[in-house]
């Protein structure tokens, strides 16, 4: 089925009701982003020639077009290719040039970092995309199947080359119906707010929202500010959204709501990163019982576990469920198991596996690294957890080395190979540090072999090739990085010694 279909069936049933705003403005009815998608899919199909299955990127921000041209490029049979706002150039150009984008959607902001040898870009909003707008609609959502690919979604790559996680219709569908099974139910009248980036979790959720023909609310900021938040959810009420952990922090800790809490919140659902039990407490006293956890990851998109509202009440076990992630969604299997995949004992911890229709097709073009990730049916996540005998996940480490910072991923790996290609670096090692208000922030263990080289020298070689955020905050200047046996750096010795200093 194809995704569009959502959207079709609500321009039907409810044609009249806000599907669409930016603030307090309403954008569109269903039956207008309906006719709005249908008419960008005939100009995809017309004026671009695009045919189903063609790559269509996206590199916006957070606006309403965004959901017009997710639908549109659906409703044509093509298949989206959301990026992070925040990515670099390269990293853009990158991601486009392996995905085969036949045609790249940006806004304004955006244009400038954009390669002029990719694909044709239309920018939101522009003469371009109107003149798509006024195309002879496509009459009905191109015949998808559950295993047609609808969105590849890139996670940064540990080798410097990011890999595409390849959604289909059947996995997005899933944890649309795990939504309403395990998060929370929706009802019409009720909306999701955008406050986290719409090329990841945030746009994911569309879909369940679609279902339910529930609205879907743009900042006008584009972006997440706590009093913007409060005042959208005074103003719409029973709002849902889902924010990182970090900002789940800096929302509770904001004068207006740590005082009066967020008035029109329905449900907030927070995942992406962890979350520390004090923090679900303080969220708790300011927000009452509102919160849901989910853990899950772009190859297994939101629906790995879910910490449902229930499940984070007071409660003989409630420390343990609130240092949980939950238990398995209803659509998939859950195991921890060792090395060669088999399933360990309660209370053992091991990598955590899962199994199901929300599990990606694999990685786009990468056999590889998909005949390692995907085996005998399950997904090898790289996350380290324990299962107890109630079926609560714990998650323990992250076998991957992610760091985790305000909610977005940083490989450290990525940022180790910026940093070698200085010609004053000999050796490096990155790792995260815990921050009390991003989670984590990345630290590198320098070891030089240009003695004049200093923390400005490499700040300015990383702006020129990875994203601002992905940059080191701290650098350690170092004789010799700790090693093991095999050579092998030991991350855990240099975390010991970041410890040592606090
Ligand atoms: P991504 O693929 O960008 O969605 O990142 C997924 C990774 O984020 C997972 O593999 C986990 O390491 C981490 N993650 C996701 N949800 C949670 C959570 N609720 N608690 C802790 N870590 C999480």
């Amino acid at each position: 089925m194809n995704l569009a279909e959502l959207l079709a069936r609500a321009g039907r049933s409810e044609p009249d009701r806000a599907a669409l705003f930016l603030g307090e403005r309403q954008i569109a009815t269903f039956a207008a982003l309906a006719g709005q998608a249908a008419a960008l899919a005939g100009g995809l199909r017309h004026l671009h020639g695009l045919q189903p299955g063609d790559r269509v990127g996206l590199v916006m921000k957070n606006c309403p077009d965004y959901v017009v041209a997710l639908f549109g490029a659906w409703w044509a049979g093509l298949v989206v290719v959301p990026l992070n706002a925040k990515l670099h150039a390269r990293e853009f150009a990158q991601a486009l040039e392996d995905s085969g984008a036949a045609l790249c959607f940006a806004t304004q902001d955006l244009l400038a970092s954009l390669p002029s040898d990719g694909p044709v870009v239309v920018e939101a909003g522009s003469a371009d995309w109107q003149r798509l707008l006024a195309a002879e609609p496509v009459a009905e959502p191109h015949p998808q199947e559950m295993d047609s690919l609808a969105w590849l979604f890139f996670t940064s790559g540990t080798t410097g080359r990011p890999k595409g996680a390849m959604l289909s219709c059947g996995n997005l569908l899933t944890m649309t119906a795990c939504y309403f099974m395990d998060v929370d139910p929706i009802g019409p009248g009720e909306g999701l707010l955008h406050a986290a980036p719409m090329s990841h979790g945030s746009g994911i959720y569309i879909l369940p929202f679609m279902a339910a023909a529930a609205t879907q609310v743009v900042p006008e900021s584009g972006g997440f500010d706590p009093a913007e938040i409060a005042a959208l959810c005074r103003h719409h009420q029973q709002i849902s959204l889902f924010a990182a952990p970090t900002m789940v922090r800096r929302l509770v800790r904001h004068p207006e709501i740590a005082a009066g809490g967020l008035l029109g919140l329905k449900t907030l659902v927070y995942g992406g990163g962890p979350m520390y039990v004090a923090d679900s407490r303080d969220a708790l006293d300011v927000l009452g019982n509102r919160l849901v956890q989910i853990y899950g990851q772009g190859e297994s998109p939101m629906t790995i576990t879910a910490l449902n509202k229930a499940r984070h009440l007071p409660g003989p076990n409630q420390e343990q469920r609130l240092a949980s992630v939950g238990i398995a969604q209803s659509l998939v299997q859950l195991r921890v198991a060792d090395e060669e995949g088999r399933p360990l004992p309660v209370g053992e911890s091991g990598e955590i596996l899962v199994r199901g229709p929300s599990v990606m097709l694999g990685y786009w073009q990468r056999p590889d690294a998909t005949a390692k990730t995907l085996r005998d049916g399950w997904l090898f996540t790289g996350d380290m957890g324990v299962l107890d005998a109630a079926g609560y996940l714990t998650l323990k480490d992250r076998s991957k080395d992610l760091i985790i910072s305000g909610g977005t991923n940083i490989y450290p790996r990525e940022v180790e190979e910026c940093l070698l290609t200085h010609a004053g670096v000999a050796e490096v090692s990155v790792i995260g540090r815990p921050h009390p208000d991003w989670g984590e922030e990345v630290v590198a263990f320098v070891v030089a072999s240009d003695p004049a080289l200093d923390a400005a020298a490499l700040d300015a070689h990383c702006l020129e090739t990875i994203a601002r955020f992905k940059r080191p905050k701290h650098y350690r200047f170092v004789e010799r990085l700790p090693k093991n046996n095999y050579g092998k750096v030991m991350k855990t010795a240099l975390r010991e010694a970041l410890a040592g200093e606090s």
